[in-house]
């Protein structure tokens, strides 16, 4: 692993707690899901379920909170961008760690890389604008006026499939905010998380406002960050099932909370699209990180007058990806892990039984996997109703714009959607009927520090970027002076 970084010391293998990394005989392994060889192993902040690292950890944010506060935003501002200067220095350094552990290909790493570092330097600039407000008083001599506080201590879960701006997106806000915090990024993908840690330590961060733990024990630890009473506020993105869980969970403290669940993307191709600009948007959504991102299409939807045409284009962008070992420079990498690629398989398997044909596409590894085009997809198919988070697209057709709209809007989850037509009365009404918290239209690359990224229904609440995203780690406070 070491031998392809310019720097090697950016490997961290221990949890960073008040400023320390910690080491123990009790270690979890890191594999590289191109050929499930071991990278390194990593310590376990827990053994036997002792919890008093974890715990520490909190103790810790706790006590650097009141200081961090203190500072001004000015501080801070300088603190992040020194940070988000190492992020840049070391972003090749950071992008091959990130394949190595996650698979996806290096130009995809290195994309992510960048786009983590945008939301260090966002709310960087965004910490120095939280107002407040004045607002007329019911009396002459009285005065009403509204602050915006930081939360306290922050607690995080994020997962595997981006492992530095799902973390990035949640630690720059809170500590913009002058909040500090105590992250579990999954066991499966630690050294992005813990390398973030390293150049923040190295940036000047102060001990105690970044804390990151690992372990393997995901349900132990993740109880205590969703139950500790000296925890304000969690955040958490990952499948809607856990998010579910750890929300009763944090139920018992009252917590803020935000949830970055799952989605089921809808990509609809009416018939005054431009068809090519719709097979690049679609190849482009589908199939990035191998179809693992809760914004990916989950259901291609094409008027049925230009089914045909599209299908016959996607198929052939299709089989222009190269797939294969990350480092190369390929378009698709492998799946995290086997399980991940036999259950996109029985997907595939059941939505075949139930009546889809499958066009393209096959089997080359545990988890490697070319990518899937199936027609005659219908949206009570399992495959339509579940994430499939995996390189297969999934195509239905349609006749009215009614029944696009209806079927888009067919699912608990609300997080992206896609549509293409270049009429503009379609644009405004369809992009209002959607009931998804983002709405692509012409464009399938979505994600940007400077938009509110975030679902409604039962892909979650809280919105992560843009200026909104700060108020997920503010509280507001209205103070009444009478004079
Ligand atoms: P994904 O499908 O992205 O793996 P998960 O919801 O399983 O989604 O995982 C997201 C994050 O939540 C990961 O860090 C994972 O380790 C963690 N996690 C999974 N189950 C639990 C749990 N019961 N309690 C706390 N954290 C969990």
């Amino acid at each position: 692993t070491k031998a392809l970084l310019k720097d090697p010391t950016l490997v961290k293998t221990g949890s960073y707690i008040n400023g320390e990394w910690h080491q123990s005989d009790v270690t979890f392994d890191v594999i590289n899901p191109y050929d499930q060889s071991l990278l390194v192993s990593v310590s376990e902040v827990s053994k036997d379920n002792d919890m008093s690292l974890v715990n520490s950890a909190i103790g810790a944010a706790k006590k650097a909170q009141a200081e961090w506060q203190s500072k001004t935003a000015y501080e801070r501002y300088d603190l992040m961008m020194a940070w988000f200067d190492l992020m840049q220095k070391h972003k090749d350094d950071l992008a091959i760690i990130m394949t190595l552990e996650q698979g996806k290909p290096l130009k995809e790493s290195l994309g992510e890389v960048e786009y983590g570092a945008s939301y260090v330097r966002w709310f960087a600039e965004e910490g120095k604008r939280i107002y407040g407000d004045t607002i007329p008083a019911l009396a002459p001599n009285q005065t009403i006026t509204v602050i915006k506080q930081p939360v306290g201590v922050v607690a995080a879960i994020t997962p595997w499939n981006f492992p530095n701006s799902m973390l990035a997106r949640k630690i720059a806000p809170a500590i913009a905010a002058g909040n500090t915090i105590v992250a579990r990024p999954t066991e499966l993908t630690p050294l992005s998380a813990l390398v973030l840690a390293e150049l923040a330590e190295r940036a000047g961060v102060p001990k105690g406002v970044i804390n990151i733990v690992v372990g393997s024990n995901a349900k132990e630890i993740g109880e205590v960050l969703t139950t500790h009473d000296d925890v304000d506020k969690f955040s958490f993105t990952g499948s809607t099932n856990v998010g579910k869980q750890l929300m009763k969970q944090c139920a018992s403290t009252v917590k803020k909370v935000s949830f970055e669940l799952g989605g089921n993307a809808p990509f609809i191709v009416f018939d005054d699209a431009d068809i090519d600009a719709a097979v690049e948007g679609a190849i482009k959504a589908k199939f990035r990180n191998a179809g693992q991102t809760c914004v990916c299409v989950n259901r291609i939807l094409v008027h049925s007058a230009v089914h045909d045409e599209f299908v016959e284009k996607f198929i052939e962008q299709t089989k222009l990806l190269d797939v294969g070992n990350g480092l190369d420079d390929v378009d698709i990498g492998p799946l995290i892990h086997k399980q991940a690629a036999d259950s996109v398989r029985e997907l595939v398997a059941s939505a075949i039984e139930q009546g889809a044909t499958q066009s393209y596409g096959q089997i080359l590894s545990d988890t490697m996997q070319s990518p899937i085009v199936l027609t005659n997809v219908n949206n009570e198919m399992e495959i339509a109703q579940n994430e499939i988070f995996g390189p297969v697209a999934a195509i239905q057709k349609f006749e009215t714009e009614k029944q696009a709209v209806q079927l888009a809007n067919d699912t608990p989850f609300g997080l992206a959607s896609y549509f293409y037509s270049q009429n503009i009365s379609r644009v405004e009404r369809v992009s209002r009927a959607l009931k998804y918290g983002i709405v692509g239209v012409n464009e399938g690359l979505i994600s940007n520090a400077a938009a509110p990224f975030g679902g409604v229904k039962q892909s979650g609440f809280g919105r992560e970027g843009s200026l909104y995203g700060l108020d997920d780690y503010l509280n507001i406070k209205y103070i009444c002076t009478t004079y």
